[in-house]
């Protein structure tokens, strides 16, 4: 079986429900809340599972309540877990405000996550050599990161970064990994585009700058692949749209899954095109998250008839 490895951010995650976006000084009082783990190395991992792929995942906790939950949670699946406790952190939290429009607004306490360190990797470097695929994301340490995506290269295998969010803008890291995978709010930001851009001249630009493979994601707009000095526009599946959140994790996780099963590119983009909206028809992430026939049956009846 295809083999992912994940390092990533665990934690909480609360979504409450209200019409319109607190202002500042007004007080806001939301419809409804849910509470479920996550963290986009955490949902990434857990959709890869869910994709029919072998998972490692490895994160730091804290030494609390959420923190436990988000190792049950992974535990009860068949992933296989690293999570170190931190007796100095807490476990991560993040409040996801969510609209009467299905937009989003997230705010993050990575806690734990960012303590990442040495010895913790080296528990998981025989993990990355047996993988297929190493799988990041910028919600943990950077140097940590560095190290993965060092080790990754030694074991010839591939790497994903998900350069989500956009707070480090190291070139290195970006140039070192086989695929990045942006949202178009990331990509303006790590390669310095104009707010106002189209998708072509963004295609022009960066086909003549990036050297390694670049999957810019567009939300409803679909994505855009740059690769060997070209670029390649895939439009949206249509969908109705309910909760937004979490469909580039969806996407990363259904990506990353195709790749490690030695499809290409192209497959590997129009999976998990697919897989990502239908999670958006659906609310929450991890509540969301679609299995393979699912992601196949909706293909189909896009006419996209071929066999994964
Ligand atoms: P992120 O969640 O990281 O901001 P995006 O919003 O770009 O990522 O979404 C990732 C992918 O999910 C998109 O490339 C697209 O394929 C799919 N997607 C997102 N929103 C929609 C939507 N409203 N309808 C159809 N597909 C969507």
């Amino acid at each position: 079986m295809a083999k992912i490895a994940v390092i990533g951010l665990s934690g909480q995650s609360i979504f409450m429900h209200l019409d319109d976006f607190p202002i500042p000084s007004v007080t806001t009082h939301v419809k409804s809340y849910y509470e479920e783990p996550g963290g986009k190395g955490y949902n990434q991992a857990v959709a890869c599972n869910k994709l029919g792929c072998n998972v490692s995942y490895l994160s730091r906790i804290g030494n609390d309540y959420y923190g436990k939950y988000c190792k049950e949670y992974m535990e009860s699946l068949d992933i296989k877990t690293f999570f170190i406790k931190d007796l100095e952190e807490k476990t991560a939290l993040a409040t996801i405000l969510i609209s009467k429009n299905g937009e989003n607004e997230v705010v993050v306490y990575p806690g734990a996550s960012k303590n990442l360190n040495d010895e913790d990797l080296g528990i998981f470097k025989e993990e990355i050599y047996d993988a297929d695929v190493l799988l990041l994301q910028y919600e943990t340490n950077i140097d940590i990161l560095k190290k993965a995506i060092s080790i990754a290269k030694e074991a010839k295998i591939v790497t994903i970064l998900n350069p989500a969010p956009a707070i480090y803008d190291d070139q290195n890291i970006l140039e070192s990994v086989d695929i990045l995978t942006p949202n178009l709010e990331e990509a303006k930001k790590l390669y310095c585009l104009p707010y106002h851009i189209n998708i072509d001249d963004m295609g022009k630009y960066l086909a003549k700058k990036v050297r390694n493979i670049l999957i810019i994601t567009l939300g409803d707009k679909g994505c855009l692949l740059v690769k060997d000095k070209k670029y390649k526009y895939y439009p949206a599946f249509k969908v109705k749209a309910l909760d937004t959140t979490g469909a580039g994790d969806i996407f990363n996780a259904a990506f990353a899954t195709m790749i490690a099963k030695e499809n290409s590119i192209d497959k590997a983009i129009r999976y998990a095109m697919a897989a990502a909206a239908l999670s958006v028809t659906k609310p929450y992430v991890i509540n969301s998250i679609p299995n393979n026939d699912e992601i196949c049956k909706f293909l189909k009846l896009y006419n996209l008839k071929q066999k994964y």
